[in-house]
């Protein structure tokens, strides 16, 4: 952490940071400048708890952290890339993971066709909600432990790992005894008694992004996953809220090599939720194999057109099977595998 001090600064109060920052146990150093003095404090400043309170003290005229406030999620934390392996499904290695499915769980023959459909196509894992945090209440809520069931029966049909929502902590061992990977959607980003339940769940988790959150507080969210014990964390761009309208949210791809950079997650993509129109969604997959996403989760039902949730964003078996061809020879273009 850097200690800025104002420019009229007395040796009183440079003193006093002096101070404060050994009571903090970190170690200072003062760097007199011809300008400014700024006070160096060297140590882990996360276990401190937060010293920008400083800033309130008199001379100081800014305290800028050094450190990611997030440590585990970090990429300092860890040499080499986290690989989770759930099921069918791998990730964060050279293998891209791709999650396919509807929406929604609606009955068990789309289920069962949907899973042979995709899997066919090379999809690695089957996602489908069934329980359903709607935008209004009178929407289609899921069919909760009904649609588990059928989960289950489609990954008995197909051997593909299960993705599927959880919106509740007390949900969590129930959903965890259903499916290889638990959902947080946008909606529960930062819904801190579910992260701390999915904490401590034995399941692999995917994290969304919440569509006004930062990249920053989407690791936070993810840090508190880890910090319950759990180690097996991907995180997933869905879009983010802005002004533009001719998408239903703002897909920033740019996400991928940010959050490449700065954790050893697994990065996903969620081109439906991002685009919200069935049409721009291959463009987006293809884009996001390219800028090196470990994985693309993405809406499929055997007819769009009758699906009880997103539709309008969800792509028909053929339209998906052309797409995981052209995605295929990105992937071997930018030495992935899919
Ligand atoms: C979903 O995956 O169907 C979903 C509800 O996504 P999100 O939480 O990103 O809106
Ligand atoms: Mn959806």
């Amino acid at each position: 952490m850097i200690i800025v001090m104002k420019r009229n600064a007395t040796e009183t109060e440079i003193n006093h940071m002096v101070a404060e920052v050994e009571a903090a146990g970190l170690k200072p150093t003062v760097l007199r400048g011809t300008e400014r003095t700024v006070v160096a404090a060297i140590g882990d400043e996360r276990k401190t708890g937060d010293l920008r309170k400083l800033e309130s003290a008199s001379g100081v005229d800014e305290v800028i952290p050094v450190l990611a406030p997030y440590k585990l999620a970090s990429i300092e934390n860890q040499t080499g890339r986290s690989v989770i392996q759930a099921g069918s499904l791998t990730i964060g290695g050279k293998a891209i993971g791709m999650m396919a499915g509807p929406c929604s769980v609606e009955d068990e023959e789309q289920m069962v066709a949907t899973a042979k459909a995709i899997k066919a196509a090379g999809a690695t894992a089957l996602r489908g909600g069934a329980f359903k945090p709607r935008t209004s209440p009178y929407s289609f809520q899921g069919l909760k432990e009904e649609g588990l069931k059928i989960l289950a029966t489609a990954r008995e049909e197909t051997g593909l790992a299960i993705v599927t929502e959880v919106v509740s902590p007390e949900d969590v061992d129930l959903v965890s005894e259903y499916a290889e990977v638990l959902q947080i959607g946008a909606r529960n980003m930062q819904n801190y008694r579910l992260l701390e339940a999915c904490g401590r769940s034995h399941r692999a988790v995917l994290l969304k992004r919440g569509p006004s959150a930062t990249v920053e507080e989407l690791l936070l969210a993810a840090e508190y996953i880890l910090d319950g014990g759990n180690h097996n964390v991907m995180l997933c761009e869905r879009g983010i809220r802005t002004y533009e309208a001719h998408t239903r949210f703002t897909l920033p791809l740019a996400t991928v090599p940010y959050l490449q950079a700065k954790t050893h997650l697994p990065v996903v993509i969620d081109p439906s939720h991002g685009t919200g129109h069935a049409y721009l969604v291959p463009a987006m997959a293809k884009a996001a194999v390219a800028a090196g996403a470990d994985g693309i989760i993405v809406e499929v039902h055997p007819e769009p057109e009758h699906a009880k949730s997103d539709g309008f964003q969800t792509l028909d078996i053929a339209t998906f099977e052309q797409m995981m061809a052209d995605c295929r020879r990105i992937a071997a273009a930018v030495d992935r595998e899919l």
